[in-house]
């Protein structure tokens, strides 16, 4: 099988048309209907890696969920966004966000390997919508360069590990020719829909750019193979320090056990879980969306019953552009000036006397 490990075969045949899905497997009436629409919305693509991981049996995979087009994507909410981040309002430069004072996402490119049907930038990304992805990356470098007080940089798109190696190194070197930039992360699933591109030679650049960190995008157990182990196992054992972020979804993940089968796989990997999502108010994802009360007793099923570098934290990106907000579920039951109420895991109560500074003329000299 040496043309499934070339990475340049994966992306040459992925799915991307309805008569390639249909003589794979078979559709039900709502996932054909919603791969018509896709093309109008959110390309179809999958890797024929990714795709190798659909149980072609069950219609209600976690797999097939998360890229196969359906027709409730066609259902706007009313109170669902196209740009729900808000992210177009908070470009100084095009493809830059600068919403946190330290820190800012830099979009370099509007391509992924695969695209999930949930995607929060679906408006600019796979080329379908009707906006397009613009990036001015040497506005961006000259802005960062005014801007000293920006010391992160977070590379995201579309996935940027799917530029070439020559470009993305163009891209880090460039960025750490600018001295205020203490830390650059890259946030990309390709690790997960197309590992055989964490080559060693990716891997080899990469680790010329440290400290660099690298965000991957697990949502389901399955996802973790053997091939996507050898690609994490690279990537860590280049120093790179991994994180995971997740979204909670619908028929995917909405379940403790399977997150705790998740996170406990991805700590195997070297992975510490960083962020698990509420899912974005985009358009057309009610049918992959939980409520934040079922995220908070997920939530609670996790903290306390296991390993705390299992659990990630549960944010909420604030709706037209508050950045990202923890949702709990809290643990402080009450607070007042000496005491602060506590409950712990297993919802037991605790007080946690606030004690005060000691008074000078009790300190024996
Ligand atoms: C998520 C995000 C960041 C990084 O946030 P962290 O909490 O530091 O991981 C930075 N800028 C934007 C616009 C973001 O959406």
């Amino acid at each position: 099988m040496a043309d499934w490990n070339d990475p340049a075969w994966q992306l040459r045949n992925r799915i991307q048309a309805l008569e390639q899905l249909e003589t794979r497997l078979r559709l039900t009436p709502e996932e054909r209907a919603g791969t018509i629409l896709a093309g109008k919305k959110l390309a179809l693509g999958i890797t024929p890696h990714f795709f190798n991981l659909i149980d072609r049996d069950d219609p209600d995979c976690p797999i097939r969920r998360q890229v196969l087009p359906r027709i409730e994507e066609s259902v706007t909410n009313p109170d669902e966004l196209v740009d729900p981040c808000g992210e177009d309002s908070h470009m100084p430069v095009p493809g830059l966000v600068h919403r946190y004072p330290d820190r800012v996402l830099l979009l370099v490119t509007d391509r992924c390997a695969s695209y999930c049907r949930y995607c929060t930038r679906s408006r600019v990304v796979s080329g379908a919508g009707e906006q397009e992805l613009s990036v001015d990356l040497e506005g961006a470098y000259g802005y960062l360069e005014k801007h000293p007080e920006v010391r992160d940089v977070l590379l995201s798109g579309g996935d940027p590990l799917l530029l070439s190696d020559s470009k993305l190194d163009s891209i880090l070197s460039r960025l750490r020719k600018i001295p205020s930039i203490e830390f650059v992360r890259i946030g990309s699933r390709i690790p997960i829909f197309l590992p055989q591109r964490i080559t060693p030679a990716l891997v080899g650049m990469l680790k010329k750019h440290h400290p660099l960190f690298l965000s991957i995008h697990a949502n389901h157990p399955k996802e973790l193979t053997a091939e996507v182990r050898t690609g994490l196992e690279r990537l860590a054992d280049a120093g790179i320090p991994l994180g995971n972020q997740s979204v909670l979804l619908r028929g995917v993940n909405d379940r403790a056990e399977i997150l705790k089968e998740l996170f406990h796989k991805l700590l195997l990997c070297r992975v510490r879980p960083y962020y698990l999502y509420q899912c974005d108010l985009i358009t057309g994802s009610a049918h992959l969306r939980t409520t934040i009360r079922e995220g908070q007793e997920l939530m609670e099923q996790l903290r306390g019953h296991t390993t705390g570098y299992a659990v990630p934290t549960y944010v909420v990106d604030g709706p037209g552009g508050g950045g990202k907000i923890p949702i709990g579920p809290g643990y402080i039951v009450g607070m007042a000036d000496d005491r602060v109420i506590l409950k712990n895991y297993r919802g037991d109560v605790y007080e946690y006397p606030e004690i005060g500074q000691p008074n000078p003329a009790d300190i024996r000299r």
